[in-house]
């Protein structure tokens, strides 16, 4: 088991729409493994594969009592609204104010590829929408108006001294 490199912004990858995950073996399983491992060392709450360079539909997160693997996440349900402060490790973490609802519905394949539905409200509904976008190739700049996406992008870049 290994720590991976994680991909950053703006890496083709984290733009592209994953592929299902459609075999739940051991390699899948280990897979996962590194992911919380990647995941814990950066000290975040949620890491998609494509954040590791892998075009597929698969996140962990482990956020306010949730841990869970998610392959071929989707958001079922959805209700309310909240805004807080969100940051992305394909980003440097540096954050910004996002609206998403305040209640997120996650419906998901586990490791063994059986399905579950998880309920969640506040900043675990936002992983579990922060990373199920991920899977779709979405980052959560994507989410705010074109002036504050761009200060997100020029402080990464500072930080990154591009
Ligand atoms: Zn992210």
């Amino acid at each position: 088991m290994a720590v991976r490199n994680i991909v950053e912004y703006p890496d083709d990858v984290l733009a592209e729409i994953g592929k299902p995950v459609t075999v739940f073996d051991e390699t899948l399983s280990d897979l996962c493994i590194d992911m919380f491992e990647t995941m814990y060392e950066a000290e975040g709450v949620g890491l998609a594969a494509p954040q590791i360079g892998l075009n597929l539909r698969l996140f962990v997160m482990d956020c306010e009592g949730i841990k869970l693997i998610a392959a071929n996440p989707e958001i079922s349900a959805t209700d309310g609204e909240q805004s807080s402060q969100e940051g992305c490790l394909s980003l440097g973490k540096v954050p910004a104010v996002v609206v998403r609802p305040q209640k997120a519905r996650l419906r998901a394949q586990n490791e063994k590829g059986e399905w579950f539905e998880r309920e969640a409200e506040g900043y675990a509904a936002r992983a579990f929408m922060h990373e199920t976008d991920h899977c779709d190739g979405k980052l959560f700049i994507d989410h705010l108006p074109k002036m504050r996406r761009d200060m997100v992008i020029k402080r990464f870049k500072k930080e990154k001294k591009w």
